[in-house]
């Protein structure tokens, strides 16, 4: 349920991180998201109405076999929500706006939410399990007791807007980083029309005006621009830059995901992309639990699973933008640390390793990279492909035989034609690679290279390996016991 009576209408976090692309890919939309976004533009440096010169913030890199979605990629945050909310009804699910959570209690079996409409009414709905999305002022994270611990970043107040605006190309994200009053930024939203202001003000007890001719004027006073090449504010929020996590993850039967488990600075681009990661790493144990019948037990490892990420991703954002208050735009650069591909789940209770490999080795825990390789008839697949969809997947290379002496269940749709299978069947799909009769043929050894020559991986429907051994026969109970526990 949503409060609001429709999707949130700012463009926020406008980038996609690679790993957040990868999950966009795995839920059948990255052809809209490429559709409706861009690249990043490189910066262009302006003072006293003069060009100072462009520059790169981000490290930009190409594709590997292993990540082919490598830099952050721009799409307002409002068009993100739009065409996640247009699968979610493709898909048969739907939101009720216009519907706030104002309390909620739980027992042994069950949650029950207060909701208040629009309208007046008022309505209390039973589910098993729930889940606060609510933001950074979580009702439920209050409702259930659950404190945020956290610091003030900069005590700087500041302006974000979505704009219309003539005068400046949109070939560059431009900054006035030494504008009288405070820095400006303005970055054109891809394929929108629009730029995203995003203005400082350097007295800390600063009042922003989030008023259409207030940011006309701002935008006046800090560049060469005039306040009539400002068209329509479509949306303006201030803010001030915290960071702070939750107490907890969860509390019985309520997950707290997004901001309402962690706020982070814009810096690095965190924030979205790590909500999308908590989301992706409930949902399929949820659906496990619920649909799979695996233990509940499961869902304790969401918490354990995404502290420490998201403490992680804490980190990296401070710290960027403390560095970026030292008053230098060009620094520090964004470097592969926020595209979240190394994130890792290794050490905890799902990680089951039985290699023995070293430290650089891919392990239990971590993300499963792609690979480009082709099925027996020489159709080009990838990895991907093969993991797309909600069910395990385990890939059984060299000579040994898929987990329990199965038959292999590899789908062998043509990339791209991979459809989930239908719900309420938690599957897994086994695909052999070498041996004598291959599921998926390897010829350029981009699968050698992700993962090594021998061995049998358990890839979980969020796309980090669960389990690793160098022979299925070795290991085929606790094999099996590990995907009974996952909801196979
Ligand atoms: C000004 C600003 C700039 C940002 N810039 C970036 C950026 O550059 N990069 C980046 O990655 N991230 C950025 N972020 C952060 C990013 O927008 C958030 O991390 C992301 O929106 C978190 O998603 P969420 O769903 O957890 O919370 P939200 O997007 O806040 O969504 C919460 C939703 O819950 C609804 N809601 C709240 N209370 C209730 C209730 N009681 N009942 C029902 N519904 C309720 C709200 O209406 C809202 O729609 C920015 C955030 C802000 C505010």
């Amino acid at each position: 349920m949503e409060r609001g009576e429709r999707l949130f209408p700012g463009s926020r976090g406008k980038g996609l991180q690679p790993r957040t692309q990868e999950v966009l890919d795995d839920l059948g939309v990255m052809d809209a998201v490429r559709a409706a976004g861009g690249p990043y533009p490189p910066m262009m440096g302006w003072e006293d109405g003069r060009r100072l010169g462009a520059f790169e913030m981000i490290v930009r890199t190409g594709p590997t076999p292993g990540t082919p979605y490598h830099d952050i990629w721009m799409l307002p945050q409002w068009r993100t929500a739009e065409i996640l909310y247009a699968r979610l009804r493709e898909l048969g699910g739907e939101v009720e706006f216009g519907a706030a959570c104002t309390a909620l209690t739980q027992d042994a079996d069950g949650v029950t939410a207060h909701l208040a409409y629009a309208d007046g009414s008022a309505e209390a709905v039973r589910a098993a399990y729930a889940v606060a999305a609510d933001g950074g002022r979580s009702t439920v994270r209050k409702a259930l007791g659950i404190g945020m611990a956290g610091e003030s970043v900069d005590p700087l107040p500041r302006l974000v807007a979505d704009i219309e605006l003539t005068g400046l190309e949109r070939d560059h994200w431009h900054v006035w980083q030494q504008a009288k009053g405070g820095g400006l930024s303005l970055c054109p939203l891809a394929r929108t029309g629009l730029f995203q202001m995003l203005a400082q003000y350097d007295d800390a007890d600063a009042v922003p005006d989030p008023a259409p001719e207030a940011v006309r004027r701002l935008i006046a006073e800090r560049s060469h621009l005039a306040a009539s090449d400002v068209g329509e504010v479509r949306w303006t929020s201030p803010f001030r830059v915290r960071a702070a996590m939750a107490e907890r993850f969860r509390e019985g039967r309520v997950f707290l995901v997004g901001d309402a488990a962690h706020i982070h600075s814009p810096a690095g681009g965190q924030g979205l992309n790590t909500s999308v990661q908590d989301a992706y790493n409930l949902g399929w144990k949820l659906g496990a639990v619920l649909r799979g019948g695996a233990d509940p037990v499961l869902l304790d490892s969401y918490e354990e699973e995404r502290m420490p990420v998201a403490a992680g991703v804490l980190g990296i954002s401070t710290r960027i933008h403390r560095a970026g208050m030292e008053g230098n735009a060009k620094e520090p650069r964004r470097t592969a640390e926020v595209h979240q591909l190394g994130l890792t789940y290794r050490g905890a209770a799902l990680a089951v390793d039985q290699r023995r490999l070293d430290e650089s080795a891919l392990r239990a825990g971590d993300r499963a990279p792609d690979a480009p390789c082709a099925l027996p008839d020489g159709t080009p697949f990838r990895l991907f492909d093969a993991f797309r969809g909600p069910q395990m997947t385990v890939l059984a290379l060299g000579d040994t035989e898929a987990p329990g002496g199965a038959e292999a269940s590899g789908d062998t749709e043509a990339p791209g034609g991979a459809e989930p299978p239908a719900p309420n069947r938690a599957s897994v799909r086994t695909y052999r690679v070498g041996g004598p009769a291959p599921d998926l043929l390897d010829p350029d050894g981009h699968i050698r290279d992700g993962y090594g020559d021998q061995g049998v991986f358990v890839i979980r429907p969020d796309g980090h390996v669960g389990y690793t051994a160098d022979h299925a026969a070795d290991h085929a109970d606790e094999m099996a016991g590990y995907l009974t526990r996952l909801g196979t």
